[in-house]
């Protein structure tokens, strides 16, 4: 059985930092956006994107060793393009041919990445939800979601500024994107056993606690994370594939979060065009409902930063933290 923690959400919403921190933990390997190099679909190696340990994909000492079926990457782009997958998905998937095969391959795939990793956890920050239902089917896999929320307004900011090949999104496309990777989220959280969510402004400000009650309920066992320190951590270069630029960053790094740079008139605006979500994630009450009782400073994926940022640390001892959800049926 291979055990895959799968983190689920929207572009620029702090998923590339949780997998890298993930993947400082004994017995857990970050991957990056493994399944869209599975699916064939931001094939890294295509645009001449490098790994996370700065190799070419076909050099790498791991991704230039993992091969994928062409005819099962075929099929996919078919189940996807065709949206078939949808229909098969939510529908009678034991009664699609297709689906199946595709299926073993994605098992045969990650069955692959954890012999030549030796972990016990893959990470892998696809975000794709459909894809993650699809994981959680395939036969000598357990999937455990994390479904990593951002206020809408750290999104919409953050997609605006230029970050090397990343994409710039303007505000309306962010919105969407918002929408439509946490509603996917939502959906996934009925189809999976093992499923948590988190704020990524609870998680940049108090890390440490967050990310080893992440592990523990991953593993199943308690899992200490003493790399982090004080909203410090030491980054090591990993071998992640596609992904947010950020994988790039190694090295003694602060966690900090950047304030939403909106002005007012489109800050009230993207609150209004976020509120249903904004409101049920507990955005409008944080700082009653006790989690950071200040808003953490300044932001994003940008939250791993070299290391010249000093932050507030001041961490509560007596602090209780929670994941928003997290359950194992
Ligand atoms: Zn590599």
């Amino acid at each position: 059985m291979v055990r895959i923690a799968y983190i689920a959400g929207c572009g620029r919403s702090g998923t590339t930092l949780l997998a890298r921190l993930l993947g400082e933990i004994p017995g857990f390997v970050a991957v990056g956006e493994a399944g869209w190099y599975f699916l064939g679909l931001r094939d890294a190696s295509a645009v001449g994107i490098p790994c996370g340990c700065a190799a070419a994909i076909s050099e790498c000492s791991l991704w230039g060793k993992v091969s994928v079926d062409p005819q099962a990457r075929m099929l996919a782009r078919e189940l996807i393009r065709g949206h078939s997958l949808h229909r098969t998905l939510w529908g009678r998937p034991e009664t699609h041919p297709g689906l199946q095969r595709f299926l073993a391959a994605a098992s045969g795939f990650y069955h692959t990445l954890a012999a030549r990793t030796g972990a016990a956890v893959i990470v892998d920050s696809s975000k794709s939800s459909l894809f993650a239902a699809l994981l959680a089917r395939s036969p000598g896999i357990r999937v455990h979601v994390i479904h990593m929320i951002r206020d809408l307004r750290g999104v919409v900011s953050s997609g605006r500024r230029p970050k090397a090949y990343a994409p710039v999104m303007s505000p309306p496309r962010s919105i969407l994107h918002w929408y439509r990777a946490n509603v996917g989220a939502e959906l996934l959280e009925r189809r999976t056993a093992e499923f948590s969510r988190f704020r990524y402004e609870d998680f940049v400000a108090y890390p440490r606690p967050l990310l080893e009650q992440l592990a523990s309920a991953i593993r199943g066992f308690p899992v200490h994370c003493p790399f982090l320190y004080e909203g410090q951590v030491q980054v090591h270069a990993q071998h992640l594939v596609t992904g947010n630029p950020d994988k790039f960053q190694c090295g003694q790094t602060w966690l900090r979060e950047r304030q939403p740079e909106l002005g007012p008139v489109l800050n009230h605006f993207v609150s209004l065009m976020g509120a249903p979500l904004l409101a049920r994630y507990g955005y409008f009450s944080r700082k009653r409902n006790g989690a950071p009782a200040q808003p953490s400073e300044v932001h994003g994926e940008e939250a791993l930063l070299p290391g010249s940022h000093e932050r507030k640390t001041g961490m509560d001892e007596g602090l209780r933290f929670h994941a928003l959800r997290n359950t194992s049926k």
